[in-house]
């Protein structure tokens, strides 16, 4: 079948074409997009494009066809796409690492060869082995988890990025408890979720550092206590430290670095008190040049991979959430474009002027 997708094809450059996408073997889905969330990796990858491939890891649609294998969901279905892809039994997946398996995970990369091809009969790949920013979207069985009927589409895509990151950060990786001190560096679609998840354990203080006002407005909506304007060239935060520092009356239990900005991918640790934990969570992947009395005394400096989901543990607890009121997902959709305003969603993004924008496909 034919589908529009957004296909990036060097580095900063992307076209909207037709791709052709083949029938799913039977243990492929293929899902009819509705929703995709924009997020800053799809930047980041689009910086370094060298292959052709469907953008988007962030999507939820509904079932077209499923693979003689699949069970778990049937045509007609609303599903929500996730990138923690587990085939089970490598060793990663035998101790419940899903987000890191060796045979699909993110890094393994497995969109089937040739299951998606462009005019000329050459095959394209899949961000994530997903591709959510087109259509129509051939992936693995094990992406595919089955939505509750009362989560709006373009809601229910951010949990399989954004949400889970920063959700699963603060709960399934650092283990957050009630009572502790929290500190979030960078207030966009991922740092919005770490807040909302530290208010849902109950930390007594959640501290919410950005650049930008209109942002730390929105932490606030999300359950920050103290939102803090840091100053554009307070380089490493060692400022804004000092002074989240004083006012705290000692460091943090907890901090997490969800900026994506390299020069802040120890600021964290400036936050914590001793015995504390930073946390990066955007993954920014630099060579940045280390002081290790930051490290001092009985850190834990942590790097979880989207929030170590585990799919059949994590989403129905996050459906929960947000049945009970919990968990704020309309209120972070902020935009909303068609697949070829992209250029605009991706404008905005760099701007910082979004919480999180969706394509409506
Ligand atoms: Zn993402
Ligand atoms: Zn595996």
């Amino acid at each position: 079948m034919r589908a529009l997708s957004a296909v990036a094809l060097a580095p900063d450059k992307f076209d909207i074409v037709q791709l052709q996408v083949e029938s799913p073997a039977p243990d492929e889905i293929v899902v009819e997009m509705r929703a995709a969330g924009v997020c800053h990796t799809d930047a980041d990858e689009l910086a370094v494009a060298d292959t052709p491939y469907v953008m988007g890891h962030e999507g939820a649609g509904v079932v077209r066809e499923v693979g003689a294998a699949v069970e778990h969901v049937a045509v007609g279905d609303r599903v929500l796409l996730t990138w923690a892809i587990a085939c089970g039994t490598c060793r990663q997946c035998s101790r419940g690492a899903a987000t890191l398996c060796e045979r699909y995970g993110y890094q393994a990369g497995h969109a089937r060869p040739g299951s998606t091809r462009d005019e000329r009969g050459a095959s394209v790949g899949r961000s994530f082995s997903l591709g959510t920013m087109a259509e129509v979207a051939i992936v693995r069985r094990e992406a595919v988890v089955k939505l509750p009927e009362d989560i709006p589409l373009a809601s229910a895509c951010l949990l399989g990025c954004a949400v889970m990151t920063g959700f699963g950060s603060v709960v399934n990786a650092a283990k957050v408890g009630a009572g502790s001190t929290v500190v979030v560096l960078g207030c966009g679609g991922v740092g919005l979720n770490v807040v909302q998840a530290a208010r849902i354990v109950g930390a007594a203080r959640i501290v919410a550092v950005d650049i930008e006002p209109s942002r730390l407005e929105m932490a606030v909506r999300m359950g920050a206590t103290d939102p803090v304007l840091a100053p554009e060239d307070d380089r490493f935060l060692a400022a804004t430290a000092e002074e989240v520092t004083r006012m705290l009356g000692g460091g943090a239990d907890y901090a997490f670095e969800c900026s994506g900005v390299p020069d802040l991918g120890l600021s964290p640790l400036r936050f914590v008190r001793n015995g504390g934990t930073a946390v990066p969570v955007s993954g920014v992947e630099s060579v940045v040049e280390a002081d290790l009395s930051l490290f001092e005394w009985d850190k834990t400096y942590l790097t979880p991979l989207y929030g170590q989901c585990r799919p059949g543990r994590d989403f129905p607890r996050l459906f929960e959430l947000y049945r009970r009121g919990l968990l704020l997902l309309d209120e972070l959709v902020t935009h909303r474009y068609s697949l070829i305003e992209l250029p605009a969603a991706l404008a905005d993004l760099a701007g910082r002027r979004t919480a999180k924008g969706v394509v409506v496909l």
